[in-house]
C-alpha cells in the first residue's frame, strides 16, 4: 500500500510524517525542518524529493495564497526562501500523488475527522495571526470536501473591534491598537487576540510611562542581556522600538507566571479581553449556527497560553462582551462548549491528507468521516 504523508508548511518551518492511512494517526514522530536551512526554494524541492518515497501519497497544508491546481505556493507570509514554492508540484512531477490546500481548511478537516469526533465546533487559530471558521458535521461549513480548495476561511484577524472597559482600564491610555504585521490597520481584533500583538502591547505600554530602569523588566533572557546594557537609563522611545520584537508572547507569558506585575500583567489581561471579544466576534459572524459542543482551539498562542484561553471562554459564555447579539451569547451560553486544544500542526498535517483522501478516493473519505461521528 502507498505510504501516506502529512505535511504542514508554516512561517518558519515544515513538518511532515507518515500517517496510517486509514486511521490518519501518526506513525512516528514529526520531522520538522527550520526553512533557514535552505535559503533557496529549490533546495527545500531536493531535500522532500529525497526525503518523501517514489509512489507516496502526500497531502500539504500551507499558509498564504495558493493554487491548489498547479500546486504552487505563490505568496506564504514569512516563507523567506528565494524562488517559487512549488516542491508541491515537483513531488507531483517526481511519481508522488499530491494534494494542496490552506492550512486553515486543512486544520478544521483534520479536526473534523480527528478521532475524537468533535462536531459541531467552532475553529480557532491564535498564533501569528488570528482566523477562524466553524464545522457542522465532520465537513468545513461552505466546503464540499471534495472540492477541497473551496475557501473555509474567516480572516477575522482584521475586524475591527472596540476596546472593552476592562481593557481600557489596563490600556494605560493607549487609544489605538496597531495590527501586527504587514497589515497595521487600527483597533484590528489581531492585535489583541494573535500571539504576534504581545511585543507590540508592551512597546505600546512602555511608551506610556517614564521606566527609568530596565531591571524592573523580566523577560525574556535576550531583553535581560540588552537591559543590563541600559542599565540606569531612560528608555526612549527609539530603543524600545530596537528591543520589544526580540521579545515573544511566551516570555510574556513566562513573566507573568513569575510575577503579576506591569507591565506583563496588563499584556495579560489585554490579550485575555482580545480572545474573549474575538469569540464574540465568531458568534456574530457565524450567527451562533451551529451552536458550537466545542471551541477547538489551534496555533502556537493558544497551545502556549491555555489558561489564559480558559479564562477568555469563561468570560465570553457569561455574556461579558457587547459583541455579539444577545440572544447569540444566549445561545452559545445554553451550550456551554468545551475549549479543546489541538496541536496545530497535526492537525494540519492530518487534513492535509484528508484532503488527499477526500480529492483522490471520495468513497474512502466519506467513510472516514461516518466512522468519527
Ligand atoms: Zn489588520
Amino acid at each position: 500500500m502507498a505510504k501516506l504523508y502529512g505535511m504542514d508548511l508554516g512561517g518558519s518551518g515544515i513538518r511532515y510524517a507518515e500517517l496510517h492511512p486509514e486511521t490518519l494517526e501518526l506513525v512516528g514522530l514529526p520531522t520538522k525542518i527550520d526553512l533557514k536551512e535552505f535559503k533557496e526554494s529549490r533546495k527545500l524541492t531536493d531535500f522532500l524529493l529525497s526525503e518523501i518515497p517514489i509512489g507516496s501519497q502526500v497531502g500539504i497544508g500551507a499558509a498564504g495564497n495558493l493554487d491548489p491546481v498547479n500546486l504552487v505556493i505563490a505568496e506564504s507570509p514569512n516563507v523567506g526562501l528565494k524562488g517559487e514554492l512549488d516542491f508541491p508540484a515537483a513531488l507531483a512531477r517526481s511519481e508522488r500523488t499530491v494534494a494542496l490546500t490552506n492550512d486553515m481548511p486543512a486544520g478544521m478537516m483534520g479536526a473534523a475527522v480527528s478521532k475524537m469526533g468533535l462536531t459541531p465546533f467552532w475553529f480557532t487559530n491564535h498564533g501569528s495571526g488570528y482566523n477562524a471558521g466553524y464545522c457542522s458535521e465532520g465537513i468545513p461549513f461552505g466546503s464540499d470536501p471534495l472540492r477541497p480548495n473551496q475557501k473555509v476561511l474567516f480572516e477575522l484577524g482584521h475586524v475591527t473591534f472596540n476596546p472593552t472597559k476592562r481593557m481600557q482600564s489596563h490600556s494605560n491610555g493607549i487609544r489605538e491598537f496597531v495590527c501586527p504585521g504587514s497589515c497595521g490597520g487600527i483597533n484590528h481584533l489581531e492585535a489583541v487576540a494573535a500571539g504576534s500583538s504581545g511585543n507590540k502591547l508592551l512597546s505600546a505600554l512602555l511608551k506610556t510611562q517614564k521606566l527609568n530602569h530596565w531591571e524592573t523588566l523580566i523577560f525574556s533572557n535576550t531583553m535581560k542581556r540588552l537591559g543590563e546594557d541600559y542599565r540606569g537609563q531612560r528608555i526612549e522611545q527609539t530603543t524600545i522600538d530596537s528591543l520589544t520584537p526580540h521579545v515573544t508572547s511566551s516570555d510574556i507569558f513566562n513573566a507573568y507566571r513569575q510575577s503579576q506585575k506591569w507591565p506583563q500583567d496588563a499584556i495579560y489581561e489585554m490579550q485575555t479581553e482580545g480572545v474573549g471579544l474575538a469569540l464574540a466576534t465568531m458568534a456574530s459572524v457565524f450567527n451562533a449556527k451551529p451552536t458550537p459542543k466545542y471551541i477547538v482551539a489551534i496555533g502556537s498562542f493558544a497551545l502556549g497560553e491555555r489558561p489564559l484561553m480558559q479564562q477568555a471562554r469563561d468570560r465570553f459564555v457569561m455574556g461579558d462582551y457587547s459583541a455579539g447579539l444577545p440572544s447569540m451569547r444566549q445561545a452559545v451560553r445554553n451550550a456551554n462548549p468545551t475549549l479543546v486544544f489541538h496541536d496545530d500542526t497535526y492537525v494540519v498535517m492530518k487534513g492535509g491528507a484528508a484532503n488527499l483522501i477526500a480529492a483522490t478516493e471520495p468513497a474512502k473519505y466519506k467513510e472516514m468521516l461516518r466512522r468519527v461521528k
